[in-house]
This record gives C-alpha cells, sequence and structure tokens, in this order.
C-alpha cells in the first residue's frame, strides 16, 4: 500500500538534490512524496545549520509537527518523524534531548541507509541517531533509478569542503572535500537526459575544486568533466554552482569561451572587498585577485553574467572595510547577488571573535548593500527588453496559459504559450522587464531544442 511521504527542504541546492534523492531511496519500500504533511506517514525536515536563523526554524517546525503526529497515534497509525541535514549533524542529540517525539535524526552522509533507519524506528522506542561520517561513499549505494527529475536538474558532483572559512558550518557538518568519479557523474548525468533532463547544474560546496576519477584511472577537472557532458547527445545546457575563487583554474575560464552548453552565468561568492575582513575570513585571496578573475572570465566570454554572496558585519569590519565591499561590487556588476548579516555559528572560530559588530550596524549596512546590488539587477533585466533570447521552458507558470522558463542568464521568463513547448527552447522576444523576472512572447515558428526535441508554435 502506497505511504505517504512529506519532505520540508530548508537551504542550499545541495539539500534540495538530497532530498530528492531521499524520496528515491525510500520509493522501493512504498513512499511516494506528497506535499502536505498533514496525515503523512514519515516526515523529513531537511535542514540547514548555515545562520542562525535558519537552524531555529527546525524547532519552531517540530513543535508544530508533534500535533500532527499526536493526532495520527490517536487515529492508531504511526507519523515517522525525521530531522535530516546540517542541524542534524551538528546538533544530534540535542534534537533528541528536546524533541523526544522525532523518531530518526541522520546527517547528510548517511541517508542512504533510511530503509534500515526507518525499520528500526518502527521497531523500537526513542530516536535512531546516525550522524556517522562513514568510509564508504552513500553515492554508491544511491538507487540508480530515480522519479525523473524534470527539465531542469541538479547533479551532485563534489561534496564537502577543506577550505575553513572562519564564519562556515559546511566543513563541520558536511565533512571533508569529496569529489564523485567522473565515470559516475556521466552515467547519471545520461540516465537523467534519458528520463528528460536538459539542463544539468552540477553541485557541489566547491563544485570548480572538482578531481574525479575517470574510468581509465585518469583525474578529470571540472573544465573536461563539462566537456564530456557537453558530448551527450539531448543535454542542452550546462551549468555549476558553487565555486570557490581559489580553484577558478584556466581551463574552466577556456571552457566558458568553448563549451556553448555552458550556460554564461557564475555564482561566485567573495563574502567582502576588504582584504584585512578576506584575510580574517581564511579565503586566501585579495579583492584584487578576484577582480582578475572576472576580468579574465569576460574577457573569455564577454557575455558572462555573475552572481555572488556577501556577509557584512563580520567581526572586526570597520566603515572603511564595509566600503571597500561596496567599491567592489561597483566594480563587479552583479546581474544578482545574495547578502546576509554575518551569524556567529558555534564551533567556528569566528564566534568567539571579541570584535562582533552590533545588530543595527550590520542591519544599516546590509540594506545599503541589497539596495546597490537591486539596482544593479533591475538596470542588467532592464538590458533585455526588446531583445530575443532562447528560453529552456521547464513548468507551467502560475496563470492559466502561462509557461516558465530560464534564459542562458538564469532569469526567470514567463510567456503566453501552449504547455508542449516544456522541454524545448524557444526564441522568446523579451517585452518588460521585472526585478525578479523577465516578459515576452515565444517568437513564432518551428523550435528544434540541441535536444531534437522540437514544437510548432503559430501565430
Ligand atoms: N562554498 C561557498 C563559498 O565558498 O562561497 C559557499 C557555501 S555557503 C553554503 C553559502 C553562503 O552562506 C556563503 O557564501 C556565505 O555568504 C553564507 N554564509 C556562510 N556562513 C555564514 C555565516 N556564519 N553568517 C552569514 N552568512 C554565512
Ligand atoms: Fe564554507 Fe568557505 Fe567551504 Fe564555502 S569555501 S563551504 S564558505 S568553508
Amino acid at each position: 500500500m502506497s505511504k505517504k511521504l512529506f519532505i520540508k527542504t530548508w537551504g542550499c541546492q545541495m539539500n534540495v538534490y538530497d532530498s530528492a534523492r531521499m524520496a528515491d531511496v525510500l520509493a522501493p519500500l512504498g513512499y511516494t512524496p506528497s506535499d502536505e504533511a498533514d496525515g503523512a506517514d514519515m516526515v523529513i525536515l531537511n535542514t540547514c545549520h548555515i545562520r542562525e536563523k535558519a537552524a531555529e526554524k527546525v524547532f519552531s517546525e517540530l513543535g508544530r509537527l508533534r500535533h500532527l503526529k499526536d493526532e495520527k497515534a490517536r487515529a492508531g497509525d504511526k507519523m515517522v518523524l525525521a530531522v535530516a541535514g546540517c542541524v542534524a549533524q551538528a546538533e544530534g542529540e540535542e534534537i533528541v534531548a528536546r524533541a523526544p517525539f522525532v523518531d530518526i535524526v541522520f546527517g547528510p552522509q548517511t541517508y542512504h541507509t533510511l530503509p534500515e533507519m526507518v525499520a528500526k524506528a518502527h521497531r523500537a522506542a526513542g530516536a535512531v541517531l546516525n550522524t556517522d561520517f562513514p568510509a564508504e561513499s552513500k553515492f554508491d549505494h544511491l538507487p540508480e533509478d530515480s522519479g525523473g527529475q524534470g527539465v531542469s536538474a541538479f547533479l551532485a558532483v563534489q561534496e564537502g569542503c577543506d577550505k575553513f572559512c572562519t564564519f562556515c558550518v559546511v566543513p563541520y557538518t558536511r565533512g571533508a572535500e569529496f569529489s564523485r568519479p567522473a565515470f559516475q557523474v556521466l552515467a547519471e548525468a545520461k540516465r537523467m537526459v534519458a528520463n528528460g533532463t536538459r539542463e544539468i547544474n552540477l553541485l557541489g560546496q566547491n563544485v570548480n575544486a572538482y578531481h574525479g576519477e575517470a574510468a581509465d584511472g585518469s583525474t578529470w577537472s571540472l573544465a573536461r568533466l563539462i566537456r564530456e557532458l557537453a558530448d551527450i547527445d539531448g543535454l542542452a545546457r550546462i551549468r555549476y554552482t558553487t565555486s570557490h575563487p581559489r580553484d577558478l583554474a584556466d581551463d574552466l575560464i577556456r571552457a566558458h569561451a568553448e563549451v556553448p552548453q555552458l550556460m554564461p552565468y557564475l555564482h561566485l561568492p567573495v563574502q567582502a572587498g576588504s582584504d584585512r575582513i578576506l584575510a580574517a575570513m581564511n579565503r586566501k585571496h585579495t579583492a584584487d585577485h578576484y577582480r582578475a578573475i572576472v576580468d579574465k572570465l569576460r574577457a573569455a566570454n564577454p557575455d558572462l553574467a555573475l552572481s555572488g554572496d556577501f556577509i557584512v558585519g563580520f567581526p572586526g569590519e570597520s566603515d572603511a572595510d564595509f566600503a571597500e565591499t561596496l567599491r567592489l561590487v561597483n566594480d563587479v556588476t552583479y546581474a544578482q547577488a545574495y547578502s546576509f548579516k554575518y551569524s556567529p555559528r558555534p564551533g567556528t572560530p569566528a564566534s568567539t571573535e571579541a570584535k562582533q559588530v552590533p545588530e543595527d550596524v550590520k542591519s544599516e549596512r546590509l540594506a545599503a548593500l541589497q539596495q546597490l546590488i537591486d539596482a544593479q539587477q533591475v538596470a542588467f533585466n532592464a538590458g533585455f527588453v526588446g531583445r530575443t533570447v532562447p528560453v529552456l521552458f521547464d513548468r507551467p507558470g502560475k496563470r492559466p496559459g502561462q509557461l516558465m522558463g530560464r534564459s542562458p542568464h538564469m532569469q526567470s521568463v514567463y510567456v503566453q504559450a501552449p504547455e508542449r513547448l516544456v522541454g524545448t527552447i524557444a526564441d522568446v522576444r523579451i517585452e518588460a522587464a521585472h526585478a525578479n523576472s523577465l516578459a515576452g512572447t515565444v517568437e513564432t515558428g518551428v523550435y528544434v531544442s540541441r535536444t531534437g526535441h522540437s514544437a510548432e508554435v503559430s501565430a
């Protein structure tokens, strides 16, 4: 009998990928995904520990779920309640102590053992806790058959981090840097394309540090992997995220000039513009080093658009340091970027620094930075009005007859068009630009995407 599985995901794209794979692992046990927790037979909270706010949300959500679990118990049924991801990894014991009604707590590296954990949770009282870093990679044990991941899908190629930026929990929650073998990645990509995926976004906490073993025993860089993926018939678009400036090698920059399937959009976090703060963050590069990489990338592909991550109010950040961040943003010009107030994370070196920046100063700096980034984003999008861009349609829009897709530069584009265009790339004339999306009209004609997938649109 089919059982309902509800997974709530917070945080990064890696968590989104992990949640999809958890559903794959549980499918043979009869669990089918549901979009509500009410009445579910199993609920998984896949959590994020990167900032304090993200972690806090888990405990408030658990309070709500406890009532649903009790209701189900009164009806004589069991709701298996699990907490996964980086909060589970970092605070597993605390979750068990604070929320004893939770059945399973597991970290990002052990979800391939979910069937055993679920069986144990049904057999015994008390929580099953599994936050090991097993010697064997979970990727060797995940099912090959996936529920089909859609037109645009994530593919994890690298995980963990050895860089130890002084603000960041990732090296502690995700563990040491690890690259999946290239032959395994290629095989998974081919299966995804056979199941209808047209765009693959290669994922890793430091994806450009990728160095995976090829079938002949040699080691492939990310650039080499991208070139081989580009040979897969039917794969129209390739992206990768998240990159570290220190690992942006020349062969990867060349790939941006030479591989047409590699989209002209790159998320390249810098965090801050002051060399003093970059050093305190242990980023091991300067602001000018970052500027030089951006120049090289734009020389390789003048059409390349950039996105980034910024932290304001890192311990010891002065007004002059923050001014350097604004200067860097003005120099680089982003299509889009994320910015955060520094959040002290337990166990990280920066969290015990004496010179913490007051909350109101952080808020002021965040507002100023976001204003600048927003203005750059609006200007970037406005530059597309009147242009024709190829859009990969990946889903129906919210309104009747509407389709949503992505431009090469990651902008959301919506049009009125027939649903059969989902999975194809069509030329769209952009008529309006908004802060977070573009609107346009599909140009009439027959669209044959690189995939050979074709569709006709008539006026
Ligand atoms: N590996 C990527 C890199 O090197 O830039 C970033 C990974 S992290 C999951 C995503 C973003 O969260 C970071 O780029 C950083 O801007 C932000 N972040 C991480 N720790 C943070 C903290 N303690 N406070 C505020 N923002 C944080
Ligand atoms: Fe965190 Fe730094 Fe590693 Fe990125 S490179 S995951 S910010 S420690």
